[in-house]
């Protein structure tokens, strides 16, 4: 977990290679769905690109079908999800009906304002439709909101581990793999 632009999908490419797991990103899996015009991706276009969040049910049940399929038997990273409380108790429920178990939950955190001047840069290469300053101060919102509330969440089930997200990309790796030891 952790606001937008805090290098969450960096790092996992990163933790992804180091425990050779799959990484599930659900804003990757959505920009998919996207570009292939499917159904969900059709219905999931309008909240991305206003920077609001997908409906929870859409989220559990693409995540239910992923989370069934052979490539996550041995373990894999989650990334932008859950987002909601709803999604995480969503999510306790579905891994229970899986027989799978969370060993972590990781929120990377930083400086708001050089999170959004980061984003601004990515968006001049990213080709992201929603890496605009508008967009991304609302995502940020969005993230105060609706999915720091998960930080309690997981604190209390004391799967919970904070990271500075500022550093270099293998140091803040370095700090990830450290606290999951
Ligand atoms: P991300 O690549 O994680 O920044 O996600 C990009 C966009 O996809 C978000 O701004 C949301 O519109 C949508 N999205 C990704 N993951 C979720 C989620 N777990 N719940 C709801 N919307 C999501």
């Amino acid at each position: 977990m952790g606001p937008p632009g805090v290098g969450k999908g960096t790092q996992a490419t990163n933790l992804k290679d180091h425990y050779d797991i799959i990484h599930l990103s659900t804003g990757d899996i959505l920009r998919a769905e996207l570009s292939a015009e499917t159904e969900l991706g059709i219905r999931a276009k309008k909240y991305m690109d206003a920077g609001e969040l997908v409906p929870d049910a859409l989220l559990l049940t693409m995540m239910e079908q992923r989370l069934q399929q052979d490539d996550c038997e041995r373990g894999y990273l989650l990334d932008g999800f859950p987002r909601t409380i709803l999604q995480a108790e969503g999510l306790t429920k579905i891994l229970t009906e899986l027989g799978h178990q969370l060993d972590a939950a990781v929120s990377l955190y930083a400086n708001e304002d050089e999170l959004i001047n980061r984003l601004i840069l990515r968006g001049k290469t990213s080709g992201r439709s929603d890496d605009t300053e508008d967009v991304i101060k609302q995502r940020q919102k969005v993230y105060w909101d609706a999915t720091a509330p998960l930080l309690d969440y997981y604190q209390k089930l004391n799967l919970l581990q904070k990271v500075d997200g500022l550093g270099t990309i293998p140091e803040i790796t370095e700090r990830i793999i450290e606290v999951l030891r």
